[in-house]
C-alpha cells in the first residue's frame, strides 16, 4: 500500500486520532498537511512527520469557517500542491441531558461536526476531480450507528455525516473518487479524557476490554485512501473493537 506523490488533509491533525491519522498517512508516503484550530498541535505533528523523513505544513485555523478553511486550502497548494486525499477528523463532543440541551451548544457542535465536512470537501472536490482521482475519509462515530445518552446533538452530527458520505459516494461514484466512513469505538484520546473522565472503567467493559488507539483508526482510515480500496465507496469500515457489529 502506497500513498506515494498524494497529498492529503487531516483537519483535527494536532491531537488524538487525528494526530495518528496524518502521522500514519505520511508514512505511507502522502504529504500531509496538518489542519487544526491548534495551530502549536498542529506544528507538531508536522514536525513528528518531517523528522521521520516525511513532507508536512501546518495550518491553523477553524475547518468550520469558510474564509479561514479557503485561507488553508491556498496555504496547503502553495506549500504542497493539490490535494486527492481529504480527512474530515475535526470534531468535538461533550455531554448534556437533552432537556438541558441549549440551542447554542447545538448549533455550535453541529457547527463544527457536520459543517465543517461540507465546508472543507466542497473546498478540495475540485482538486479531485481535476486528477480523477480522490478518497475523502469521513470520521463518523459508533453513537450514531447505537445511539447514546445525552449526546443528542453529538449522535445527530455524526449521523449527518455518515448522510453526507452516502450522498457524495454517488455522486461521485464515476468520477475517480471514493467517500467512506470510519466510525470509531471507545478510542483513548485527549478528547474521551474530557468527556468521559475514567477511560480504564469504561474500556473494561469494552468486548476487548480494553480502549482503542488512535493509531486503530488510523491505519482503517489509511486502507480507505489507498488506490486498493479504490472499488469502495459509500461503506464503512468500523474500527470498534467488537463494540458494534453491522
Ligand atoms: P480530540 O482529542 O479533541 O482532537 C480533536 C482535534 O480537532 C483537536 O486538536 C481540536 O483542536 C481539533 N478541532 C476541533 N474543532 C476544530 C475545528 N473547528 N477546526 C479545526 N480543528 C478543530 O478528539 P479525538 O478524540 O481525536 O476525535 C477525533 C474525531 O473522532 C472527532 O470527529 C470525534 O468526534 C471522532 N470520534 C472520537 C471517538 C473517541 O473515542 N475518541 C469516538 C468516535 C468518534 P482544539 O484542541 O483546539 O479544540
Amino acid at each position: 500500500m502506497s500513498l506515494d506523490g498524494k497529498v492529503a488533509v487531516v483537519t483535527g491533525g494536532g491531537r488524538g486520532i487525528g494526530q495518528a491519522i496524518a502521522v500514519v498517512l505520511a508514512q505511507h508516503g502522502a504529504a500531509v498537511a496538518v489542519w487544526d484550530l491548534d495551530l502549536p498541535g498542529a506544528e507538531a505533528t508536522a514536525t513528528a512527520i518531517r523528522d521521520a523523513g516525511g513532507r508536512a505544513v501546518a495550518v491553523g485555523g477553524d475547518a468550520a469557517d469558510a474564509v479561514q478553511v479557503r485561507a488553508a486550502v491556498e496555504r496547503t497548494h502553495t506549500e504542497l500542491g493539490p490535494v486527492t486525499v481529504l480527512v474530515n477528523n475535526a470534531g468535538i463532543n461533550e455531554t448534556v441531558r437533552f432537556t438541558d440541551l441549549s440551542e447554542e451548544a447545538w448549533d455550535r457542535l453541529i457547527r463544527i461536526n457536520l459543517k465543517g465536512p461540507f465546508l472543507v470537501t466542497q473546498a478540495l472536490v475540485p482538486d479531485m476531480l481535476e486528477a480523477g482521482w480522490g478518497r475523502i475519509v469521513n470520521i463518523s462515530s459508533s453513537s450514531a450507528q447505537t445511539g447514546s445518552p445525552k449526546m443528542a446533538h453529538y449522535v445527530a452530527s455524526k449521523g449527518g455525516v455518515i448522510g453526507l458520505t452516502k450522498a457524495l459516494a454517488m455522486e461521485y461514484v464515476a468520477k475517480g473518487i471514493t467517500v467512506n466512513h470510519v466510525p470509531p469505538g471507545f478510542i483513548d484520546t485527549p478528547l474521551t479524557r474530557q468527556t468521559l473522565g475514567d477511560v480504564q472503567a469504561v474500556a473494561a467493559m469494552m468486548p476487548m476490554k480494553r480502549a482503542g488507539t488512535p493509531e486503530d483508526v488510523a491505519h482503517a482510515v489509511a486502507f480507505l485512501a489507498s488506490e486498493e480500496a479504490g472499488y469502495v465507496t459509500g461503506q464503512t469500515l468500523s474500527p470498534n473493537g467488537g463494540r458494534y457489529l453491522v
